[in-house]
C-alpha cells in the first residue's frame, strides 16, 4: 500500500489476535513496527516473526490504561525510530459477563479504563509526535459493538461507542494538521478473545456464526488490511470514519 514503507507504526495489543495481524502486515509493507502489549513473551514472538520475514520491529511493554506507561511507550518509540507516523490503538479486553444490576463497578471500570481511556491516553501522547512529523494517521479499534447494544456486556458496548466518539472528535481536532483519525469496527473475528468468550460452548459459537451473513467468522488479517489501508496514502481523504469490517453482521 502507498506511503507505508519506511514509516514507523505503533500497535497496542500487538501480541495477539487483530493487533498481531496488523503488526505483521505493517512489517510486510516495510514499516518499522513497535509492538506493544502487557504480554511480554507473546509480544517478543511477534517481533521475531516480523524480523524472520525480513522486517524491522521492537517490543515495548506498556499497559494502555496507565498514563505513565503510554507516555513512556510513545517516547521510546520516537527514541528508537526517530518519530511516529501511524498508530493502531487496539488493546482491549472483553470483561466479565453480567447484567448492569449485577455488575461490580470495578469490572465496569476496568473495561472502560483499557478499552476507552486507553485509546484517549494513546492519542494524547501520539498526536503531538505526529504533529512533530508534519502528519500521520491513527486507527482506533472500536467494534460493531459500538453501533448496537447487547445484554450483559454493557461495559464493552459503552466503551466501543465511546471509541467511535473519541475518534470522530480527534479527527476534527487535527483535520487541518495532516493527521487522519479513523476507527475500524470488526465483526466477530477468530482471535483468542473470541475463543475465551465461547470456550467450550458450542451453542455460543453457533450463535455467533448464525449472525454472520457471509457464513464464517472474520480473520485477523482481514482487519489488518483495513487498518493499514486507513493509514496509507490510498485513504488520504478518509478521516473520522468508523469503518465496519464485519461480513455483513451489522448492515446499517
Ligand atoms: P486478543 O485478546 O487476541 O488481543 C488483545 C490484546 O490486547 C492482547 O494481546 C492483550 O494482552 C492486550 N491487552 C489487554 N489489556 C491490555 C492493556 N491494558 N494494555 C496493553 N495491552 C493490553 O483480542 P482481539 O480479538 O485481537 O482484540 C483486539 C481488539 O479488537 C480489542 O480492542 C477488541 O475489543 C477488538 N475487537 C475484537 C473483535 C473480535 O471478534 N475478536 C471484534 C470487535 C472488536
Amino acid at each position: 500500500m502507498k506511503g507505508i514503507q519506511g514509516k514507523t507504526a505503533l500497535v497496542t495489543g500487538g501480541a495477539s489476535g487483530i493487533g498481531r495481524a496488523t503488526a505483521l502486515r505493517f512489517g510486510e509493507e516495510g514499516a518499522n513496527v513497535v509492538v506493544s502489549d502487557v504480554q511480554v513473551d507473546a509480544g517478543n514472538q511477534v517481533v521475531s516473526e516480523i524480523e524472520n520475514d525480513g522486517g524491522e520491529a521492537v517490543f515495548i511493554q506498556a499497559d494502555v490504561s496507565k498514563e505513565s506507561d503510554v507516555a513512556r511507550l510513545v517516547d521510546e518509540t520516537v527514541n528508537t525510530y526517530g518519530g511516529l507516523d501511524f498508530a493502531h490503538n487496539n488493546a482491549g479486553i472483553e470483561g466479565e459477563v453480567g447484567s448492569i444490576a449485577e455488575m461490580d463497578l470495578e469490572d465496569f471500570q476496568r473495561v472502560i479504563d483499557i478499552n476507552l481511556t486507553g485509546v484517549f491516553l494513546s492519542m494524547k501522547y501520539e498526536i503531538p509526535r505526529l504533529l512533530d512529523r508534519g502528519g500521520g494517521a491513527i486507527v482506533n479499534t472500536a467494534s460493531v459493538a459500538g453501533m448496537t447494544g447487547a445484554p450483559n456486556l454493557s461495559h464493552y458496548y459503552a466503551a466501543k461507542h465511546g471509541v467511535i466518539g473519541l475518534t470522530r472528535s480527534a479527527a476534527l481536532e487535527v483535520a487541518t494538521d495532516n493527521i487522519r483519525v479513523n476507527a475500524v469496527l470488526p465483526g466477530v473475528i477468530e482471535t483468542p478473545m473470541v475463543e475465551r468468550f465461547t470456550a467450550g460452548n458450542e451453542e455460543a459459537k453457533a450463535a455467533l456464526l448464525k449472525d454472520e451473513p457471509i457464513g464464517r467468522l472474520g480473520k485477523p488479517e482481514e482487519i489488518a488490511s483495513a487498518v493499514v489501508y486507513l493509514c496509507s496514502d490510498d485513504a488520504s481523504f478518509v478521516t473520522g470514519h468508523p469503518m465496519v469490517v464485519d461480513g455483513g453482521y451489522v448492515v446499517p
